[in-house]
């Protein structure tokens, strides 16, 4: 199209509409009412990206897209949960939230528990909490209290916790988090126009692909769509409990995201992967670094290494996707989270302590 006829179609639409959030944009597929206080960061309407270098490592017509959830206020899916969960909770009354949390859940937790007038407490388990999600939760205000024990831990005492005392829970037990979750399915029909054929997506607790597998229901049953997708989950393999079909006491990976050993929505995942003729799996670490480095510098997208695991798992399982299949991935958080990992994990050529000349400058660079 001619540069200045598509410059008068775009000049015809408001350069930016603004977006109400997921419980206003989803209200009718929602547990609320017009009583429920809205607690919002505008959350959702995250992009779906087509991701170029992964479809053409697969081949065969498959087309692969990012659904980029590191997009969100606070730079992961945890988001969509927590304005569902928050707002609840602040309808029922509730002066305080607690979370057990590998580090995304707390930093959402704190912002929307902040933002709605509420205290908010996290347990995290002491050196496994990736520095930016730690510094979240630290400036949104949290009360963070480290335990010397892992997540698995952690969630077991919150739950005591929130069992004994008046504070409602908020990790993915709480119901109105999948609630909430369940619209990032909603959005990626609404910009396929279908559901994918595969939906790969990273697995800790097993929350968001249940989430995802119900909203996807939903759309079928109301007609938005006509299939499902299979849904294939990924884990670390030093933390893989729904692959291996027992807990694991000591989960270990990269990916501190996912580094769960014994998923509390395990009945869930078990019954998703019947119910969409889907699979779990796992993949190494060093799978997911190479998927993690392809996505920042071939994709340009930046996303935390537990996310990659998403991409690292279909690259495994590439061989099974069917010819022109639509997959995908979901980038369940930000990059920026995790410096650390990146500043370690890359081919970049960073040149340092060079003269400050521009003779020096030109020969690093083979001029
Ligand atoms: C929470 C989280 C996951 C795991 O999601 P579950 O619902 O626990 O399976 C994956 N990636 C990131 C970045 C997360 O924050």
């Amino acid at each position: 199209m001619p540069l200045l006829r598509s410059l008068r179609r775009l000049g015809s639409r408001p350069t930016h509409q603004d977006w109400p959030g997921l419980i206003e944009a989803y209200r009718r597929w929602l547990p609320v009412s017009a009583s429920t206080p809205v607690v919002t960061l505008h959350e959702g309407a995250t992009p779906l990206i087509p991701a170029k270098a992964v479809s053409e490592r697969i081949g065969r017509g498959v087309k692969v897209f990012l659904k980029y959830d590191g997009l969100n206020p606070t730079g992961s899916f945890k988001d969509r949960g927590m304005t569902m969960a928050i707002s609840k909770a602040k309808e029922a009354g509730s002066e305080a939230v607690i979370c057990a949390s590998t580090g995304n859940t707390s930093a959402a937790a704190a912002a929307y528990a902040r933002r709605g007038g509420m205290r908010a407490f996290v347990l995290i388990p002491d050196g496994y909490v990736a520095q930016g999600k730690l510094a979240q939760a630290l400036l949104y205000g949290a009360e963070v209290i480290a335990i010397q024990g892992n997540f698995d831990r952690a969630l077991a005492i919150v739950q005591e916790v929130a069992n004994k005392y008046p504070i409602t829970l908020v990790n993915s037990v709480n119901p109105y988090r999948l609630q909430g979750q369940k619209t990032a399915a909603f959005e990626v029909v609404d910009a396929l126009g279908e559901s994918p054929d595969w939906l790969c997506i990273p697995v800790g607790n097993a929350g968001n692909i249940s989430a995802y597998w119900m909203g996807f229901n939903e759309y079928k049953a109301a007609g938005h769509c006509r299939n499902l997708p299979r849904m294939m989950g990924f884990q670390a393999a030093g933390s893989a409990p729904l692959v291996l079909g027992h807990t694991v006491e000591q989960p270990d990976t990269i990916a501190t995201a996912i580094r769960i050993g014994n998923p509390v929505n395990r009945d869930n995942a078990l019954r998703v992967r019947s119910e969409s003729n889907g699979d779990f799996m796992a993949v190494t670490d060093a799978e997911i670094i190479a998927a993690y480095k392809l996505l920042g510098s071939e994709e340009g997208v930046f996303c935390e290494p537990a996310s990659a695991a998403s991409v690292a798992g279909l690259l495994k399982r590439s061989h099974e996707v069917p010819d022109r299949a639509t997959v995908v991935c979901v980038l369940t958080g930000n990059g920026l989270k995790d410096p650390g990992t990146a500043i370690e994990h890359n081919d970049a050529r960073f040149h340092t302590g060079l003269a400050a000349e521009t003779d020096s400058v030109a020969r690093v660079m083979g001029f």
